[in-house]
């Protein structure tokens, strides 16, 4: 039980992270949550609004490609459980800087598992390393079947690959140290601080300001859809009560084509703007595809759902709604992070 310990957080100022942090500090009173981020372009502390001034809160400003950096944290500050989320996480800039995700996703990876295997090498009963990954790691699926915990790892982007491979160091730092970890797979997520180079944030900022939706391809690809909050609960719970050594897959139960996402994007915003009915999907141009596009996942998140009874507490409409509904409370937010070098960004990606 971690409740009253000091648990480490990596990538707490990133989307996925916030909300897990947010989540911890608010539900643990009595432990200290570290959050360490070095603030990349996607980090940003707004995100963390709110929470940042609790007494069991701590921001630790440091870079996981700084193994002695790292090290020293983990004596000073003695955590006791990390969960593990600092990445690089967006798949086109992968394709552009493939060793920017091998340096940060693997070698930031083995350096807070080694941090962690030196501090704890004494004691590992009562410790973990929980490290976050994506289902992406397993390639890509044809017209039907589903990801389990089984299926045999085939990343075809460098991004999937750089995760894939963390993974693999994660379980062999268990099977050879016997380092105390638990590892879970989740679909892609949505939702409330999500940096807008992703797709819905990407597709929400341009409706607002009609610009061009630029759908990959022949819009055809599938993916499964997770509301960010519920795999903030999801992640919540294996921490908890997840077996030591096992990986669990989390997704929605909920897979859209992306042409049809799209479309149901515009109808809710034409609604929420009060345009005409079918005024944003004119925005919606097709264009050329990635290389080594994953054609569908899908994920079978049924041991999560059988072994420690969790699943999704939102349907995509509901959660797509909460959405657009929270970008449109804060344009202040979007203003800031797609000033200055987001605009160079978009500018070459969609040239
Ligand atoms: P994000 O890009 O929004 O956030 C990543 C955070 O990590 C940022 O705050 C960034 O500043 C920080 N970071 C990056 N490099 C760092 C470094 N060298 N040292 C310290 N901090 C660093 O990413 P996200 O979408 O929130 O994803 C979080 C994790 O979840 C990643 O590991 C990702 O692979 C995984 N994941 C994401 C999704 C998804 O749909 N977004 C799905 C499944 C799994």
């Amino acid at each position: 039980d971690f409740k009253s310990k000091n648990i480490l957080i990596t990538g707490g100022a990133g989307f996925i992270g916030s909300h897990v942090v947010r989540k911890f500090v608010n539900d643990y009173p009595d432990a200290q949550i570290y959050n360490l981020d070095a603030l990349t372009y996607a980090g940003n502390l707004e995100n963390l609004k709110g929470i940042d001034q609790k007494e069991n809160y701590t921001f630790l400003k440091a870079d996981i490609n700084n193994a002695e950096e790292i090290n020293k944290l983990f004596k000073k500050f003695e955590f006791d459980a990390v969960i593990h989320l600092a990445a690089e996480s967006h798949v086109d800039r992968s394709i552009s800087d493939p060793l920017a995700f091998a340096k940060t996703n693997i070698i930031g990876t083995l350096n807070l598992l080694e941090a962690a295997k030196n501090q704890w090498k004494n004691k590992l009963e009562g410790k973990l390393f929980y490290h976050i990954s994506t289902d992406e790691v397993y390639g890509s699926l044809g017209n039907d079947g589903l990801f389990t915990e089984k299926t045999s790892y085939d990343p075809n982007s460098p991004y999937s690959a750089s995760k894939a491979s963390s993974d693999h160091f994660v379980r062999a730092y268990g099977e050879t140290y016997n380092l105390p970890y638990v590892i879970s797979n989740c679909s892609n997520n949505y939702g409330p601080n999500q940096f807008p180079e992703k797709l819905i944030p990407l597709f929400i900022n341009n409706v607002i300001n009609k610009k061009n939706l630029p759908v990959y391809g022949d819009g055809n690809y599938t993916r499964d859809w997770l509301y960010v909050i519920d795999h903030a609960a999801a992640i919540q719970l294996i921490f908890q009560k997840g077996k030591l050594g096992e990986t669990y897959n989390i997704g929605g139960f909920n897979e859209w084509k992306n042409i049809d996402l799209v479309k149901l994007l515009c109808q809710q915003m034409d609604e929420k703007l009060g345009r005409e009915k079918g005024e944003s999907e004119q925005l919606i141009t097709f264009v050329k595809d990635r290389p080594g596009h994953d054609l569908r996942y899908a994920i079978d998140a049924s041991k999560i759902n059988n072994e420690l009874g969790w699943k999704p507490s939102v349907t995509f409409e509901e959660g797509l709604s909460k959405t657009i509904d929270w970008y449109l409370e804060n344009k202040e937010w979007m203003k800031n992070v797609t000033s200055g070098a987001y605009q160079q960004y978009y500018e070459k990606q969609y040239k």
